[in-house]
């Protein structure tokens, strides 16, 4: 791993940020945990401490629950006009925009990315967020319902959506303030009162996004955000009996156990989890276009997204060339901590990642696959691994079914359309798929047959705040973003009045 020359001045506020204490924000004031417990946030790219933060324990959940429950119950935010509703969460956006070059800084140091993915992906897309369900904040309606069985006029009847209550939200790392953003903008929008729980890797962007909702003027127990662990904080919450519903991004496995939590009241539960995407090339893409795209696809964010496009199908004629210029991609890319300038791809955010990452390169290589580049570690310090493309793979491999969370790809050749559907549907995941032709007609079929919540053409990892997002099968259960997530933050009432 190169070492940089100069690396991007830190911001004195952001120093200043990580060089404190942080407490957890329970009904507008800040406080400790109530163990008085802290755990430590790290730096990816050095493996050092970077603050202390009060670890929060089911006491605390508790006692921002209460505080959720009594601020949706006065009505301080339910039943404010909606029009007061947008302005704050407009404003909350305003005020992410004049600090954007303060969060990008803490989600870089905090999460390991590159400085300049985080300004000009994370934070914009994250303010932009806000802005989106701004807007729904007075759009939200109900229908009004002629009868199918009894003569018109006997009876008028009509639907209402109101806000479901007291939301759970626990949030995962690999995009720390945009996920933030993602809960909270829609269920703010529908009225709900709210208890995120950030990851326990990267809680310091959500906790400063706290500040800030406290200076938009939201009331107080509107928002409350607990830092800490996920066996206790994340399942307290899960769990609670006075939540309305709990919202979750993760891993699979943790979405189950969230499942089983949410069982004891049957809080309505929202699940974004694990995918192993495939990602399919046809021998008349535009491959000048398909190679960076799908180099992308896989490598952007050091490969911790959840709907990477991580098992490479590409038709037979093309598949050495289209490797081949993958690999050579690979290989360019600069593995750098998150402040160098040239820094494309950061440290993983954790030692436990780096060795869940290296684990599976290396059993990959056990199982027979083949290595064009990377396969291993870089350097010594730090979390960082070498982008890697795999062949010479089969269908039963570890690497082909599992969730990797990495920056590695399987690359595998196909005959023909007709048989790249099952393959590609062979996964217990159905979150994303990307298609490369320039036959539209095609892709549009090949679309048509994916079970994924999600299909790109001709282009890969593209969110925008109106387009739903979420998973078929084991990805999940509803779906985020656009005016679908509203339905997850809203109970619909029907009223019926005899005329
Ligand atoms: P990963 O395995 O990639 O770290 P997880 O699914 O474990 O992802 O974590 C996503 C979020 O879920 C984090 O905020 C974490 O603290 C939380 N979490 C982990 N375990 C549990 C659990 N048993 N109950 C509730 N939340 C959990």
């Amino acid at each position: 791993m190169a070492t940089a020359t100069s690396v991007v001045q830190m911001d004195p506020k952001v120093s200043g940020y990580v060089g404190k204490t942080h407490k957890m924000l329970i009904n507008g004031k800040w406080v400790d945990a109530a163990s008085g417990k802290t755990f430590p946030t790290y730096n990816p790219a050095t493996g050092e401490v970077l603050s202390n933060i009060a670890e929060g324990d089911k006491e605390d959940i508790n006692r921002a629950v209460k505080a959720a429950r009594a601020a949706f119950e006065t009505g301080a935010w339910s039943k404010i006009s909606h029009s007061d509703r947008s302005r704050m969460i407009w404003k909350l956006a305003d005020l992410l925009e004049q600090h954007l070059e303060e969060f990008a800084q803490l989600e870089s140091l905090d999460n390991g990315k590159a400085l300049k993915v985080a300004r000009a992906a994370d934070v914009p897309l994250a303010i932009d967020h806000f802005r989106y369900y701004a807007g729904w904040a007075t759009k939200i309606e109900g229908n009004t319902i002629p009868f199918s069985g009894a003569p018109q006029g006997k009876f008028f009847a009509y639907t209402s959506r109101e806000p479901i209550g007291v939301v759970g939200q626990i949030i995962p790392w690999n995009f720390p303030l945009l996920m933030a953003a993602w809960k909270l903008a829609p269920a703010l929008a529908a009225g709900c009162t709210i208890v995120l729980k950030p990851a326990e890797q990267t809680p310091l962007t959500a906790l400063r996004l706290g500040e800030l909702v406290q200076e938009a003027g939201f009331p107080d127990g509107v928002v409350n955000i607990i830092p800490g662990y996920g066996e206790t904080a994340g399942a307290a919450l899960a769990a609670h009996d006075d939540v309305d519903k709990v919202a979750f991004t993760g891993s699979t496995e943790v979405g189950k156990l969230i499942v089983h939590a949410a069982a004891g009241n049957l809080k309505k539960v929202s699940l974004e989890l694990g995918g192993k995407s495939p990602n399919i090339v046809f021998d008349d893409a535009d491959v000048e276009a398909t190679i960076p795209g799908a180099a992308s696809a896989i490598f952007f964010n050091q490969g911790q997204t959840c709907c990477a496009g991580s098992r490479l199908f590409i038709q037979k004629d093309i598949f050495d060339k289209v490797v081949e210029g993958i690999s050579e991609k690979a290989s360019k890319i600069r593995v750098r901590q998150g402040f160098d300038p040239d820094c494309d791809m950061g440290p993983l955010v954790s030692e436990e990642q780096l060795n869940r990452v290296v684990g599976y390169m290396d059993s990959g290589k056990k199982e027979g696959a083949r290595a064009t580049v990377g396969g291993s570690r870089e350097g010594t310090k730090g979390y960082f691994v070498k982008p890697t493309v795999l062949v010479d793979t089969t269908d039963k491999m570890k690497v082909v079914r599992e969730e990797i969370f990495g920056p590695v790809v399987t690359a595998s050749p196909f005959n023909s359309i007709d048989e790249i559907a099952a393959k590609a549907n062979d996964t217990v995941y159905g979150l994303a798929a990307g298609i490369w032709t320039k036959d539209i007609k095609k892709a549009h079929a090949l679309a048509a047959k994916i079970k994924a919540g999600t299909v790109w053409i001709n282009c890969y990892n593209v969110f925008d705040a109106t387009m739903p997002f979420g998973g078929y099968k084991q990805s999940g259960w509803g779906r985020e973003m656009g005016h679908e997530v509203l339905k997850n933050y809203t109970e619909v009432k029907s009223v019926c009045a005899a005329l």
